[in-house]
């Protein structure tokens, strides 16, 4: 079978890898809960990278506080992360992963700050943090 991903993992090298929630939330399209993550408070100038695959998916300067309990950014690092269409709500409601190894990072919606209007919420497992 063709790999999908530069960056290809089978479940037992992803459980190895990951903690349970993060395997729950990465592999399974889980959702943490909301206001669970530490990185929610993180303000520091730095990096957001991949759990899953340490590739850099998000910058500081483009997270903001949107009040939902979940770490959001209006936008990724270009070309870093994969957009997949929700099926009935189409770009209202769009699923995001990273384009390296696939893994669920949460979704993105049309109600974002400027200067780009978009709201990535992204679980906060999924990412590593780099203070730069
Ligand atoms: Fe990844």
């Amino acid at each position: 079978m063709k790999p999908q991903w530069p960056v290809n993992r089978t479940d037992a090298e992803w459980r190895k890898r990951l903690t349970p929630q993060q395997h729950a939330v990465m592999r399974r399209f889980g959702t943490e809960p909301a206001g669970s993550c530490a990185l929610n408070h993180e303000t520091r100038p730095g990096t957001f990278l991949c759990a899953g695959c340490d590739q850099p998916l998000f910058t500081a300067t483009a997270k903001y506080e949107s009040h939902t309990g979940w770490p959001s950014f209006y936008q990724p690092v270009a070309g870093s992360v994969g957009h997949k269409k929700h099926p009935v709500y189409g770009d209202l409601e769009v699923e995001v992963h990273c384009r390296q190894c696939g893994s669920h990072l949460g979704h993105v919606f049309p109600d974002g700050p400027p200067p780009t209007g978009q709201r990535y919420c992204i679980n906060g497992v999924a990412l590593h943090f780099v203070p730069a």
